[in-house]
């Protein structure tokens, strides 16, 4: 705390992402990277990249990359937006479309960002809980609101709800945003996109972290309607005008023209899950039904806390929430099946 501090800033409680340990050789479950690098492309594309280039700024439209995603969407240009990682997009939707007089609608649980924005931006937030099964049941969101967020699949369940509910939303929800954050959205749910021809208040947001392999790199995106679209990049043009730097247009532009790996290793996850989700019920954990590249699981008879001490010791990491409704649960991200298998002997 310093007297110079503006005093908004006083109270902020920030985000605390998953531990970034410095050593090498942990087997790393803790934060849902992908255990498989970037695809043959990216690497091709990042070689090939002349570094002269560097000393200009990039594109601050990242055209090449907005048009490829347009193309791989069936969108125009004009409903696709970019960002320094989806977390930067969020930002700045809160900013650009959630600063209403009524609240924003978010899950109780959910990705724990999306509090950590209400706080900064002083949007006032109702926090619906989950039912009793761990899901989020949308008919608890028709109330008048200034927005509703949450995740599909939902983090740090993994649970994802089907479209049909989502457009059922749509439908009764039309005088403010709905924004569908799609993170895990590839290892097994299905996309909102194809709904943002017919909800103008609809936006998805995507990221390259998770399942195209580049969190290193920092990319995000967002799609819907350009009036929304336009929205984000007043906000955009206002903050920082060049997001996404030359390095990353071209990774992740090289990332989308390689369909076949990305289909590829997003297969290879979900069968991993699958065979997690049994080797965990063996041992008589309960494990949510995931559509993500992560497992929620709990134990009836061992402390989830001290499992995840204890896996720690043995150079594992896994992820512990300490909030009471979940902290009897872990999240463990999707390695590869040898790293499975090396967390199951240790379990
Ligand atoms: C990982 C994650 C993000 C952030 O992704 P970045 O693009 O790496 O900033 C956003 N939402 C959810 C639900 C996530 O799990």
């Amino acid at each position: 705390m310093s007297k110079f501090w503006s005093p908004a800033i006083r109270s902020l409680v920030p985000y605390t992402p998953g531990e970034q340990p410095k050593v090498l050789n942990l087997i790393k479950l803790n934060t849902n990277e992908n255990p498989y690098p970037p695809a043959p492309a990216v690497v091709e594309a990042l070689h090939q990249f002349s570094m002269d280039r560097l000393r200009l700024y990039p594109d601050p439209e990242a055209s090449k990359l907005k048009s490829a995603l347009a193309k791989y969407h069936q969108l125009d240009e004009a409903q696709v937006f970019l960002g320094n990682g989806s977390d930067e997009v969020l930002a700045l939707a809160f900013m650009a479309l959630f600063r209403h007089s009524d609240p924003l609608l978010m899950p109780e649980t959910t990705y724990s960002f999306y509090e950590v924005y209400c706080d900064l931006l002083n949007i006032d937030a109702v926090r619906i809980p989950l039912n009793s099964s761990f899901e989020i049941d949308l008919d608890d969101y028709q109330r008048s609101n200034g927005g509703i967020i949450f995740a599909n699949p939902n983090a740090p369940t993994g649970i994802a709800i089907p479209l049909s509910r989502i457009e059922q939303l749509l439908a009764a929800n039309t005088d403010s945003v709905v924004l569908v954050d799609e993170a895990y959205v590839d290892f097994g749910a299905d996309s909102a996109i194809a709904l943002i021809h017919r909800y103008p208040n609809l936006l998805v947001t995507h990221t390259f972290s998770k399942s195209r392999s580049l969190a290193g790199m920092r990319i995000g995106a967002a799609f819907g309607h350009p009036d929304l679209i336009d929205g984000l990049e007043r906000v955009k043009n206002s903050f920082n005008s060049y997001p996404l730097d030359m390095l990353a247009i071209e990774a992740a532009t090289a990332s989308i023209e390689d369909d076949a790996y990305f289909k590829e290793t997003c297969q290879r996850i979900i069968n991993t899950r699958q065979r997690t989700t049994q080797a965990l019920q063996q041992k008589g954990f309960r494990v949510l039904p995931s559509s993500a590249n992560f497992v929620f699981a709990t134990h009836p008879e061992q402390d989830a806390k001290t499992l995840m001490q204890r896996l720690r010791d043995e150079n594992i990491l896994v992820r512990h929430f300490t909030k009471p409704s979940i902290n009897q649960f872990l999240r463990i991200s999707i390695g590869t099946d040898e790293e499975m298998d090396q967390l199951m002997n240790q379990l």
